[in-house]
């Protein structure tokens, strides 16, 4: 029998956390859409390395924050591949500042893409794999939107909004099988955290009783399992992936 592909898509796909799932989901079998922003020449070495290591897939650019465009680039997928199988919603920024000097501008851009386009990207992705009545879809949010984090508020509410979001929509998708679960990650080694001094990266090191950052392939390596069938009993979740920071 002639088996369809499976389908992924990743947002935020051309660097750190989001890269290193696009790579572990297409090692899995998936054909992977790699989403990016900006950055194409990094997508482009990403899907690269997914062909190198004998996977599938292609460049997928759009902006998280446009609904108008997720929509048009999710139709597409669904017309010329069929529907998604998973979607990872990582593409993510962090602008930090403490409350009382947050700029509107700042604010707006930080719910537009960490939340808003998560939740484009999973009405979009909701539609076909409610049809298809099958999918996983996996948030990134962050250990911040459930502990908090002085001078990360906007950050924090826009972690935390897609927490509260990915449960409500979980109950709404859970009788036709699609999953909606989240991913908390603490502090892990990307261009995110590269921009930390050391003087913060040892306070943080301080609150992590493993003692370490994280890495990218620590973050996959869940969104893998959470694609997968072996976690088909699992919805409305939110598993931390933080060296015991946050319990
Ligand atoms: P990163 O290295 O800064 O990469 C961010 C990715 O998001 C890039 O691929 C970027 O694309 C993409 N992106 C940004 N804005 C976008 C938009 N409007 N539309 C589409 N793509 C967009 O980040 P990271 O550290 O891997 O973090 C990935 C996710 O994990 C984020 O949601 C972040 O909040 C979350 N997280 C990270 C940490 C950490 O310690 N690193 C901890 C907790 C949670 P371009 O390359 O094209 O700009």
């Amino acid at each position: 029998m002639n088996q369809k592909k499976k389908l992924a898509l990743v947002t935020g796909a051309s660097r750190g956390i989001g890269a290193a799932t696009a790579l572990q989901l297409a090692r899995d079998g998936f054909y992977v859409f790699v989403n990016f922003t900006s950055n194409a020449s990094k997508a482009r070495e990403v899907l690269d390395q997914i062909q190198a290591a004998g996977g599938q897939g292609e460049l997928c650019g759009f902006n998280v924050a446009q609904p108008d465009l997720v929509d048009e680039k999710l139709e597409l997928i669904a017309k010329s591949h069929g529907p998604l199988d998973a979607l990872v919603n990582n593409a993510g920024v962090t602008i930090d500042s403490l409350l009382i000097r947050m700029k509107n501008e700042d604010l707006d851009r930080t719910l537009d893409v960490d939340l808003k386009g998560a939740i484009y990207c999973t009405r979009a992705a909701a539609k076909q794999m409610m049809r298809a009545r099958s999918g996983s879809i996996i948030q990134i949010s962050s250990v911040v939107g459930e502990s908090g984090n002085a001078g990360q508020s906007a950050y924090s509410a826009a972690k935390a909004g897609l927490i509260g979001f990915s449960k409500s929509v979980a109950k709404e998708l859970a009788s036709r099988h699609v999953r909606v679960n989240v991913i908390t990650p603490g502090f892990i080694g990307t261009d995110m955290t590269a921009a930390l001094t050391e003087a913060q990266k040892e306070a943080i090191l301080r609150t992590v009783p493993m003692g370490t950052f994280g890495s990218a392939d620590d973050v996959a390596s869940l969104a893998s399992f959470l694609a997968s069938e072996a976690s088909r009993y699992i919805t409305g979740q939110v598993i931390g992936v933080n060296g015991g920071m946050y319990m």
